[in-house]
């Protein structure tokens, strides 16, 4: 078994983008009020005396958008600085992030994910909703920030969507030729847009191996590291390709992680809602963290039974609530 060390933890479930992939059409989604949110004392508080006493040593901070989340570069540090943090990172949209990824550096992150779905503006724009003056090229300045800085690995996510940037599957591979970058591509998930995920359909991470092959060629011997991804390299290239297969191939054995919401509920799985825990109400009516402890090690007891049965039913289903909001 597994040991479940990972923690990902969303900071806030707005975001300043809309990406087709995540977030349904049209509809408004029900934020969580300020109010509810885990204010950055119980999130210290549940991180130092619930999860890393229990065994989770790594986190990675997400959301929404977890840059919107205020006073992030000052909760980064106090995170960071936790004897027993051996792993901090973080995903985002890289919107906001050229103007702190120093700032964030300094305070204790040191690896990043970001999300770039298109080298294109125009198709860029399209995917993250946005109607008005292009986007694209703040998240390429929030990329080159953080490589300068020095951020590594730095991994740039890309969820293939068939008829919107499988054309530019090749132009994303080709960016870890003379970068240290790892490219990573993830199978589109029925997670928050239903239309889309029936309509365009989603592209197999094999069947994108073999465009790649094709063309650049591809190492056959991969790595299979601690996280989902199976991680391959264009021969003499700086960077990888890295490739999320959750709906081609089940990897609930190998699933190390938990997911804590921005208002406090504990989830052992993505997509399977059994056994969660709301922390934030029982740490606001004064139960103790010992006590707290000991609900989240139970819960710890019970994910393989809850891996086993999300594995059983396969990852073909719609879900109600986006990436978003449960906190991608
Ligand atoms: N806003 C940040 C970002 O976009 O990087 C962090 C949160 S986002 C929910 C985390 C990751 O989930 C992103 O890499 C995004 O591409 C991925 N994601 C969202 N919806 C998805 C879906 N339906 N299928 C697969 N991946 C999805
Ligand atoms: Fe926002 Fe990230 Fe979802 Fe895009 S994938 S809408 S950036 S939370």
């Amino acid at each position: 078994m597994n040991q479940v060390d990972y923690l990902r933890i969303s900071l806030i479930d707005r975001c300043n983008f809309r990406c087709q992939y995540c977030m349904p059409e049209g509809a408004e989604l029900d934020y969580i009020l300020q109010q509810q949110l885990l204010t950055d004392e119980e999130l210290l508080t549940l991180i130092e005396e619930v999860f890393i006493p229990v065994g989770f040593t790594r986190f990675r901070l997400t959301g929404g958008e977890p840059l919107l989340r205020p006073r992030v570069v000052e909760l980064v540090e106090a995170i960071a600085s936790l004897p027993d943090t051996q792993d901090l990172s973080m995903t985002t949209n890289g919107f906001l992030l050229a103007p702190i990824a120093q700032q964030l550096y300094d305070a204790g992150l040191r690896r990043l994910n970001i999300s770039l779905d298109s080298l294109n503006p125009e198709t860029f724009d399209k995917i993250i909703g946005n109607r008005g003056r292009s986007q694209w090229q703040k998240v390429w300045d929030g990329i080159q920030a953080a490589h300068r800085v020095g951020f590594d690995p730095l991994k740039l996510n890309v969820v293939v969507i068939p008829g919107v940037n499988d054309q530019e599957v090749l132009d994303l591979a080709a960016l870890t030729i003379d970068r240290h970058w790892h490219v990573r591509f993830i199978e589109f998930m029925p997670i928050g847009n239903d239309r889309l995920f029936v309509g365009n359909g989603w592209v197999a991470s094999a069947d994108l191996r073999q465009c790649i092959r094709d063309i650049f060629g591809l190492t056959e011997s991969f790595v299979r590291g601690n996280g989902p991804a199976d991680v391959f390299q264009i021969p003499g290239a700086k960077g990888t390709l890295g490739f999320i297969s959750q709906m081609s191939e089940c990897f609930c054995d190998r699933c190390n992680r938990m997911r804590l919401s921005a208002d406090g509920w504990l989830r052992p799985c993505l997509l399977n809602e059994t056994g969660q825990i709301d922390l934030k109400t029982a740490l606001r009516a004064g139960v103790n963290t010992a006590e707290l402890r000991n609900q989240v090690q139970q819960l710890l007891l019970m994910k393989p039974e809850i891996n086993y049965k999300q594995r059983d039913a396969g990852t073909t289903g719609a879900y109600s609530r986006t990436m978003s909001q449960i906190g991608g």
